[in-house]
């Protein structure tokens, strides 16, 4: 362990102060994905501002009818929420699909954007990884690629967002709020998390001078018809192998708007609204879902050892639609 010096910050304006100061600081909400990446010398921030006395521990209705997350609320309050289990049930079944109780009990809104790749060699030091030290190569190319992405890698890198929570977020259009020294601004949230490209190092939009306030929720929260479905090799306690969010707006049989996200494919949740456009005004039948899943998997790239994710990707779309659309067959 190398060491590290610690501060916990009263308000918002001294940790942005503390953090402008201070060489190699990192903010630290609940610590549990900062933590391991400490242990395992993945990350090795210098000074730690601990950010959970500030106040961002709530969740309200906002002025235009939706909802907003405090950044600091933990993962399990935010799911058990009556407004959010009531108006955005397919948040709360996503956040209830990750880690474990306890987890979820200390990880917070904010950190949970901010979580890091489960990439094996990410967290292995005596492999070359362009995300944890750019420039070195990527060991999973040509690697056990099993996690990998099937969609918008690059040759420098081609890991997946682990978390279940912002895969909702992306099907209900989130917007992220951010501040930092100069001033707040707000983050479309397919425009938070980013594609690799050629700068992997960095997983998000977000500033290392910035905080996250808040998570918010528009009013369309889907509350009628929805559906979170997570593959993973385990049936708790596992990351997804490819999850997918759905909304739709139905009118009787007839869909009027649908959201699909997949997580577990990407280095971001990804959405095809291409392909969700297919469904606009489409009677809730088996066979538009193929053609919408034939859409979403078309263009997809394999490795080695992640084919299996197409496939499974294309009937995940179906099952999806069919339970949020509630027909079977
Ligand atoms: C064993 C295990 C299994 C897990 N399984 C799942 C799973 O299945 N699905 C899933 O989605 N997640 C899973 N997780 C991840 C877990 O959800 C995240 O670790 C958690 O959400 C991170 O939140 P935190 O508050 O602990 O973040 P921290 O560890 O405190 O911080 C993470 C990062 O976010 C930054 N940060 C935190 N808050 C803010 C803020 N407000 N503003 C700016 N920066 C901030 C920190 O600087 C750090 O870089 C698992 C974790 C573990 C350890
Ligand atoms: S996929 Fe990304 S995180 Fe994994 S080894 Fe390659 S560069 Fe590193």
């Amino acid at each position: 362990m190398r060491p590290f010096s610690f501060t916990k910050a009263g308000d918002i304006a001294s940790a942005l102060k503390i953090n402008s100061e201070t060489e190699k600081a990192k903010f630290i909400a609940g610590g549990t994905n900062l933590l391991d990446l400490m242990k395992f010398d993945i990350m090795h921030p210098k000074h730690l501002i601990d950010i959970t006395g500030v106040a961002l521990k709530t969740i309200e209705n906002t002025e235009d009818g939706g909802l907003r997350l405090g950044a600091l609320v933990s993962n399990a309050d935010t799911a058990y929420h009556e407004e959010v289990e009531k108006r955005y049930p397919l948040l709360s079944n996503a956040i209830l699909a990750g880690a474990s109780a306890q987890l979820r009990n200390k990880a917070t809104n904010g950190g949970n954007l901010l979580q890091r790749t489960r990439c094996y060699y990410f967290y292995d030091l005596t492999t070359p990884c362009n995300k944890r030290e750019p420039g070195t190569g990527c060991s999973a190319i040509n690697g056990y690629n099993r996690l990998h992405a099937i969609f918008g890698a690059s040759e420098q890198c081609i890991a997946t967002h682990p978390s279940d929570m912002c895969v909702a977020l992306a099907a209900l259009e989130a917007t992220v709020q951010v501040t930092g020294p100069n001033g707040d601004r707000s983050i479309a949230f397919e425009d938070f998390h980013r594609l690799p490209g050629d700068t992997p190092e960095k997983d998000s939009n977000l500033s290392e001078d910035e905080i996250i306030i808040s998570i918010d929720l528009p009013p369309k929260g889907f509350s009628e018809n929805f559906t979170y479905i997570k593959n993973r090799d385990r049936a708790s306690y596992s990351f997804a192998l490819v999850s997918m969010a759905v909304g739709l707006e139905m009118e009787n049989d007839t869909i009027k708007e649908a959201r699909i996200a997949l997580g577990g494919v990407a280095h971001k949740p990804w959405r095809n609204k291409e392909a969700e456009a297919l469904l606009e005004n489409k009677k809730a039948t088996k066979e538009n879902f193929e053609k919408v899943a034939d859409a979403i998997i078309n263009g997809a790239k394999a490795y080695q050892y992640n084919e299996f994710k197409i496939e499974l990707a294309r009937r995940t779309v179906v099952r999806a639609l069919m339970q949020a659309a509630k027909i079977d067959k």
